[in-house]
């Protein structure tokens, strides 16, 4: 554990310009995290940089524009697999982002290796961009989609789980991160249970990479999807790391240009990996954010984020806890700064809007998680997601703000 002090936090905050603004006269308070972070000066800098200074075309030119936008993808690829600890930058797939890459491995593995009768586990916890779309690639094959159940407190249910595997199960598809109640997976756990029946593991990281350090590599997972907007870095660029032995097999998900080594009008061959998957122009100038994102979080560190976000979580956990009749949603052992709660006889969508008045950002509703939500009998929660630049006086401001819900409705 590190001592972090008030004027760490504060010039942390200093990076991200957005935190200075005020909302209906009041200073914004951001717990919305989990549905997309702030972005540092540096990741707003990388990218008008680009523009200002740098754009050209990727991968085509020999002038020297093109040649250097080209080292500098490829050197942020580069960054990506260092990151996540993959064997080889080019296990690293620039894609939209996760569910980009999610319909990426779904679509391609399905095309390849699915067939009637086989099976895909997906979890009760899961995002709707994690469940859609295998299971419409179960319906195109006509495999089928199972269901791996979540217990009371809001964590996979393991013992249904090995009872689910079987010869026929072709995939399981689970989220590291919760979204929806912050319940954190044990990913490198469930990997030993499949792999000891030769299933692969996709991990859906959208709430994975911007908590704490991602060693694929010692998950052992098969594939990992996540977004660069929640980790502090630009909307509309993400990516998939996948092992290099599905990926090389796997049918190409789109078709153009840059995928390809050979093209008549007879036959086309396929380029290799990663471009295989990487057709068209890519969004160039988010992955020069994404570098910056990931530049950032490395200096700031693990010990910063993970302990900053611990004490964000305990402190609003056990608040929450002392009000009368707030409910907090889920209570698994391993969770991340992200909060879901309800409270009693007053509507999420009211409480949201009382609370954005007083300048403080939660999200209501059923967080793209409506089969988590009937399961679990509600039909949406009030989620507060922390981040590092997040203080306990935010907290005081949220908790005052639900007081005051509860006094008008009272
Ligand atoms: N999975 C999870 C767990 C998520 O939280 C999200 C975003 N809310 C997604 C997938 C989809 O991510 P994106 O919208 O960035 O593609």
């Amino acid at each position: 554990m590190i001592e972090i002090s008030e004027e760490k936090i504060q010039s942390v905050r200093n990076d991200f310009p957005i935190l200075s603004r005020s909302i209906y006269g009041k200073p914004l308070v951001y717990f919305d995290n989990a549905a997309t972070t702030q972005k540092p000066n540096s990741v707003i800098d990388a990218i008008s940089n680009y523009y200002r200074n740098d754009n050209a075309n990727v991968h085509r030119g020999v002038h020297y524009l093109s040649q250097q936008a080209t080292a500098a993808f490829e050197d942020t690829r580069k960054k990506v697999a260092a990151f996540v600890n993959a064997g080889s930058p080019n296990e690293i797939i620039f894609t939209r982002g996760a569910t980009e890459a999610i319909n990426l491995v779904a679509w391609s593995y399905g095309e390849t290796f699915l067939k009637a009768g086989d099976e895909i586990l997906v979890s009760a916890l899961d995002h709707h961009s994690n469940i859609v779309p295998w299971q419409a690639a179960c319906e195109r094959k006509g495999a089928h989609l199972k269901v791996i159940p979540v217990t009371p407190e809001g964590e996979l249910n393991k013992e249904v789980l090995a009872g689910l595997m079987n010869e026929r199960t072709k995939m399981i598809a689970i989220s590291h991160i919760s979204n929806a109640l912050g319940t954190i997976n044990p990913i490198r756990e469930i990997v030993g249970m499949a792999h000891g029946m030769n299933i692969p593991v996709f991990v859906d990281g959208a709430q994975g990479l911007s908590h704490g350090p991602v060693d694929v590599q010692d998950s052992g997972c098969d594939f990992y999807a996540f977004s660069s907007h929640k980790m502090y870095g630009p909307m509309g660029i993400g990516g998939l790391y996948g092992k290099t032995s599905w990926l090389e097999q796997m049918q190409p998900y789109q078709l153009g240009g840059e995928m390809i080594d050979k093209v008549t009008f007879e036959k086309t061959t396929y380029n290799e990996i990663p471009y295989k998957f990487e057709a068209g122009t890519p969004n160039v100038a988010d992955v020069m954010g994404l570098g910056a994102a990931i530049d950032y979080l490395n200096m700031l560190g693990w010990d910063f984020i993970k302990t900053q976000e611990n004490d964000l979580l305990s402190y609003a956990t056990q608040r929450l806890q002392q009000m009368e009749g707030v409910r907090i949603i889920g209570s698994p052992a391993q969770k991340a700064a992200i909060i879901s709660f309800v409270i009693d006889g007053i509507h999420f969508f009211d409480a949201g809007t009382i609370l954005d008045h007083l300048g403080i950002a939660v999200r209501t509703g059923n967080h793209c998680t409506q089969p988590l939500m009937n399961v679990l009998g509600i039909n949406g929660t009030l989620r507060a997601s922390m981040a590092f630049y997040n203080t306990r006086g935010e907290i005081d401001k949220m908790l005052a703000g639900i007081q005051q819900v509860k006094t008008l409705f009272a």
